[in-house]
């Protein structure tokens, strides 16, 4: 299972995102950009191959030229049923031919061009052998921003996984956490994320009590006891589509020092959210986020940037980080996450998916941020 479920995008839509993708990489000084099956191939014509092979699968896309998508045979006709197919040439190629000869043609011999970041290295090797004058890019370096602003129908994908996901905290907080494993917690959470209409899951972290003070702690074999603070971080895709939410729960009353760290972590995520409006930087939000905590003395134990962007995969472009000064527009969507670690203690981490608006932000986590208290 791949997870991709097609999203309800046209041919035009495909079209619209490679001519744009094209315009990017002319401003960026690239002769065009090659794509391989993942997320950027699923964005921009809508197909993903059921598996990728060592097969060559490359989308060739250049100023003045239509799109090519480079396919072996037999994956043809799986490709010629994909939504941006109509927008696009197609050029097979058999088994016993050199892909890459047979790439060549669509190329400048002398272009730099942006490649796909899960590319095969066998394939950039191959083009590199093929012609020997072109250099490349990653792509993701040199265009970060090509899938960050989404449009409506992407913002409604988004939304609906998060409510689905905010659907799966609401039921996580009624199971019981005492006494049980946080892998077991997590396999609820997997089990949940599915029956709310995701396709994939891909991460479940349960990190209870001193675990709690490691971000990427996933869940293991520690028994949850009565005390805890836990750290329940779940998402995946849904329709093709990214969910990421956060909360951090106690088992039983928790003590004061937990709930001023907790208080403290949301005042910090609502100060981060209210960074959110258009022509703020990146880095403003996590400024904002990260100012709270290190006000009140735990600068040194918020550990992590305060986000990631959010589309077709979970982490993504735009960074909400120190020194990404790039500007919000709205139909950005990115997380917001501030945390506070106390090793061998415990750790407190608070996420919401936030699309830039017109004139500020829009939580697609609608979740209490209050501390819940489980069993
Ligand atoms: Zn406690
Ligand atoms: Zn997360
Ligand atoms: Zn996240």
């Amino acid at each position: 299972m791949n997870g991709t479920t097609p999203a309800p995008f046209t041919a035009d839509d495909h079209r619209d995102r490679m001519a744009r993708a094209v315009r990017q990489a002319a401003e960026a000084g690239l002769a065009g950009l090659l794509v391989a099956p993942g997320p950027d191939l699923t964005w921009l014509t809508g197909y993903t191959p059921t598996a990728e092979t060592e097969r060559l699968t490359l989308l060739v896309l250049a100023p003045e030229r239509d799109p090519v998508l480079v396919v072996p045979t037999l994956e043809a006709p799986d490709a010629e049923r994909a939504p941006g197919a109509p927008a696009l040439t197609l050029r097979d190629w058999t088994d016993g031919k050199d892909p890459y000869a047979a790439t060549a043609d669509l190329l400048d011999p002398a272009g730099r061009y942006g490649i796909s970041d899960n590319t095969w290295a066998l394939h950039l090797l191959g083009l590199q052998r093929a012609l020997p004058g072109t250099s490349y890019a990653s792509l993701t370096e040199a265009l970060p921003m090509l899938r960050a602003v989404k449009d409506p129908a992407e913002l409604a994908l988004l939304a609906a996984a998060g409510a689905a996901a905010d659907a799966v905290f609401e039921e996580i907080r009624t199971v019981t956490f005492a006494g049980r494993r946080e892998s077991d917690v997590a396999a609820d959470l997997a089990a949940l994320l599915l029956r709310y209409g995701h396709s994939r899951v891909d991460f479940t972290i349960v990190a209870a009590g001193p675990n709690g003070a490691d971000p990427h702690h996933e869940a293991g074999d520690r028994v949850i006891a009565h005390g805890d603070m836990v750290v329940l971080d779940f998402g995946g895709l849904k329709d093709g589509y990214g969910s990421d939410t956060s909360r951090t729960v106690h088992v039983g009353e928790p003590t004061d020092e937990e709930r001023r760290v907790h208080d403290l972590v949301r005042a910090a995520q609502e100060a981060g959210f209210h960074a959110v409006r258009p022509g703020a930087a990146c880095q403003d939000v996590d400024r904002a986020a990260r100012a709270v905590i290190a006000d009140a003395g735990h600068g040194e134990h918020f550990i992590h940037r305060t986000g990631h962007g959010i589309g077709v995969t979970t982490h993504e472009p735009p960074y909400m980080v120190e020194g990404e000064e790039q500007p919000l527009v709205p139909g950005m969507c990115f997380s917001v996450e501030p945390g506070v670690y106390l090793p061998g203690r415990f750790g407190v981490r608070i996420e919401d998916i936030v699309a830039v608006t017109g004139d500020g932000g829009r939580r697609l986590n609608n979740t209490t941020r209050d501390m819940v208290i489980v069993d």
